[in-house]
């Protein structure tokens, strides 16, 4: 096997067999894989299925325990739970000091955006896909990494890793119970493996947009649309003025970078003769960087002042970006991806690397400047929608990926040597 560019390939005959007998036993993995995968997605993990999201904390708890790592389940606020899995590197490694064992963070969430009452449940095998609420966002991502991580484990590598697993169940609601989490869990890592969806073309993703949420209140007065038009000040017609400042900041030019604010929900009004007091509007907001970001937020605030002064309604703006930008990089400046680069090489796989305006996890720890990889699930479309569905062989492919990645990992602080 050839030498990966950053970080390290085999290093001899040793590693090299332990390396094909860990992928030829992943190579038989596939039946199991989309049995682990339909159990998940039988436990429905829905926006209001708290039940769910526990069992499958729980379920995956006993999972990771048989492989070999200390289980915690972290209790959150709102019944909500985490799973904190951990394996601390056996001293000493082969004669050397357990510090130098690379520190790994693997990041996953059970929940999704697929409530059972909806009527999309349970998994289906479509030709070459399997089609389910979370197949790909992210239940796939689950079976990868846990299968991975087992094929190490069984290779008898896991002791040389310093290998920490969060598994949360708050991600699609903007991870407000787990952020603060996933961000101490990061720190002094030398990598972050994201499980989100993979994309077209085995593609992993790189960068990832700022996410905000915004929630506007426009008071208006009420006034009797007939006899008193004059009295009121209807806060729909300032809500449509706002719309469409709100659609001016969003050009075309900011758009292809990245930016855009959507106006997804707007409600208000009470009755047809009646001049509307009250109207609410629901924002999201991406952005690509930090000035962006800052330029979107003032554009938002000046554009309400500008409503209140045209129309003297009030308007109250709440909400902010609650994911930081995750900026792409060259990949040259990339020795995480290069390292996944240079397995996926191995595995006969390309490995294109693409940014997104989706926000995950994965923007918390990259901002923070630890090296970061997400979309190493299965390769995966129309996640968030009823038409999700993975392709069934990304299963396996992605899991030798990270495995053989996760053998190469060295610390990011020692030199490398080449073979
Ligand atoms: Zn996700």
């Amino acid at each position: 096997m050839s030498q990966s560019p950053a970080q390290g390939g085999a290093s001899g005959g040793d590693d090299e067999a332990i390396e094909r007998r860990m992928l030829d036993w992943l190579d038989g993995r596939e039946a199991a894989m989309v049995e682990e995968l339909r159990v998940l997605v039988d436990l429905s993990t829905g926006p209001s299925e708290l039940d769910g999201r526990r069992q499958a904390i729980h379920l995956l708890a006993k999972r990771y325990q048989a492989i070999g790592l200390r289980a915690e389940i972290l209790e959150a606020a709102g019944g909500l739970c985490h799973l904190f899995a951990s394996r601390q590197p056996a001293p000493p490694v082969d004669g050397a000091d357990a510090s130098a064992a690379p520190k790994v963070l693997i990041l996953g969430h059970v929940d999704t955006v697929h409530d059972a009452a909806n009527g999309f449940v349970g998994m289906a095998r479509v030709g070459e896909h399997l089609h389910g609420p979370g197949v790909a966002d992210m239940k796939g991502g689950l079976v990868v990494a846990a299968t991975a991580i087992q094929a190490v484990a069984r290779a008898g590598r896991l002791p040389r890793l310093d290998l920490r697993v969060l598994l949360t169940s708050d991600e699609e609601v903007g991870s407000p119970t787990s952020r603060a989490l996933i961000e101490r869990l990061c720190e002094g890592c030398d990598a972050v493996l994201d499980f989100e969806p993979g994309r077209p073309g085995f593609a992993v993703v790189t960068g990832r947009a700022a996410v905000g949420a915004f929630r506007v209140e426009v008071a208006g007065a009420a006034a009797h649309a007939g006899a008193a038009p004059g009295e009121g000040r209807s806060a729909i017609i300032a809500a449509a003025d706002l719309c469409l400042r709100l659609g001016a900041l969003t050009d075309a030019d900011a758009a292809a970078a990245g930016s855009c604010l959507n106006v997804g929900t707007i409600a208000g009004g009470t009755a047809r003769n009646v001049v509307a007091e009250r109207c609410v509007l629901e924002i999201d907001a991406r952005a690509r960087t930090a000035a962006e970001v800052t330029r979107l937020e003032a554009g938002l605030r000046a554009a309400a002042a500008a409503v209140e002064a045209a129309t003297g309604v009030r308007v109250t703006v709440r909400g902010r970006f609650h994911r930081p930008p995750w900026p792409m990089v060259d990949a040259s400046a990339d020795p995480l991806l290069g390292l996944l680069r240079g397995a996926a090489r191995d595995l006969g796989l390309p490995l294109p690397a693409i940014e997104t305006s989706g926000g995950s996890d994965a923007n918390f720890t990259a901002a923070l400047g630890i090296p970061t990889v997400d979309g190493l699930g299965p390769v995966g479309t129309g996640y968030h929608a009823p038409e999700e569905r993975i392709e069934r062989a990304s299963l396996v492919e992605r899991a030798k990926l990270v495995a053989l990645a996760l053998l190469r990992l060295r610390r990011a602080t020692e030199p490398v040597v080449s073979a």
